[in-house]
Order: C-alpha cells, then structure tokens, then sequence
C-alpha cells in the first residue's frame, strides 16, 4: 500500500460502512481467501487504535472520544464522486465484483467467533458491545464507558489479525483458526460498522 493511502486509511480508521464491507466482499470475489491485504490494512489500524487506548490522568473517555473519531473520509466515496461517470469496467467484471457470496460462506463458518463482538447499537439491541461510531455516541451522551473491557477485546482482535496475517506467510501456511479469520471481521464491524454484514447474514445469498 502506497504511503498516501496508508495515510489517508489511518487519519478515517477505514473506510465508511457500505465501503467497508463491500471492499472486503469484492476482495473475495477476485482473491477468494488469499486475504493478505486486508488483513495487513486491518492489523495497522488496530494497532493504532491500541495506542489511542493508552491513557493516563483524568477524563478517558473524551480524550480517547477525540482520538478515535477519525476525519470523517471515506477514501472510497471520495474517489467514486470524482470518477463517477467513468464506467471502464466490463458487466461482468463488475457482476464478479458484486458476489457475496465467500464472504457469506466466510461469515457463517466463523460466526461463533465473531458474533459476541457485534455492536448491539448497530443490531438493535440493549447489549454491551459497541462498534467504534457507536462508542463515541456513548462517550458523548456521557454513558458510562468500560474502556478496559473494550480496550482487552480490541487487543484479542488484534493477536487473532497478526496471527491472520503470519498465515499468508510462506512456511506458515494454513496455521489460521477460525478465530484468527473472524478477527477480521471484528476489526471491521468495530471501525466501520456491522450493519451490512448483518443484512447480508439475513438475506439469500444475492449481491450488495
Ligand atoms: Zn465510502
Ligand atoms: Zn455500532
């Protein structure tokens, strides 16, 4: 990854909800499981965010509140409202890039390792979990906010992406556990939201 995107990825933590989820659909259309740059992008944010997470002294949570809320960019949209109108791609490019469906099959072989992780804000519910959008609403409504219990999740997260990422490693092969693949989908549904891969888990298989 170019510096300048690096860059640009760290200053939004990721991209927005729909791009999110779509980037990592279309990924799987193209590279079915060989998930390296993903998880590579995923596992330098969340490192990041780990270090956002250490604090000391007074008011945590709004001092963590200012360095997680990001610039509000989307790369993605940003670059689809530039290049709109440019339609270079074939149908059936496209048509390939629209399949849900390995990330569904992903999805449901590792749900039992990321489903506990789901944000209850985004899924409708009174739970605990939160996704990073929804954190931030919290700390300003001024909720009291367990960071260290979000802080030992997110670090689990990350330990499960490295090991992801050491998978793709020549030597390493084939050493991921489903846990260590559902990390991605943590990292993920915590940065940028979970509501889209809820939606599709609900739905036939079909595209976004
Ligand atoms: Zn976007
Ligand atoms: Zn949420």
């Amino acid at each position: 990854m170019i510096p300048e995107t690096r860059r640009r990825l760290r200053d939004s933590w990721g991209f927005c909800e729909r791009h999110a989820w779509g980037g990592l659909a279309v990924e799987m259309a193209f590279r079915h499981r060989f998930l390296l740059g993903q998880t590579i992008l995923y596992a330098d944010l969340m490192e990041r965010c780990l270090d956002a997470f250490n604090l000391q002294g007074p008011w945590q949570a709004r001092r963590l509140a200012g360095r997680l809320v990001g610039d509000g960019h989307c790369m993605m949209c940003d670059m689809n409202a530039y290049g709109a109108g440019r339609g270079y791609a074939r149908p059936a490019l496209i048509e390939q890039g629209r399949r849900t469906d390995d990330l569904r099959t992903l999805a449901m072989e590792t749900s039992s390792h990321w489903r506990k992780a789901v944000c209850a804000v985004c899924e409708g519910h009174s739970g605990a979990a939160r996704c990073r959008r929804h954190l931030l609403e919290d700390i300003a409504r001024n909720c009291r906010i367990a960071l260290g219990r979000h802080r030992n999740a997110l670090q689990q997260t990350h330990e499960h992406l490295l090991a992801y990422e050491r998978s793709f490693v020549w030597g390493f092969r084939d050493t991921d556990r489903p846990e260590d693949r559902a990390a991605l989908f943590n990292a993920i549904g915590w940065f940028s939201g979970w509501r889209p891969l809820l939606a599709l888990m609900d739905e036939t298989p079909s595209s976004f």
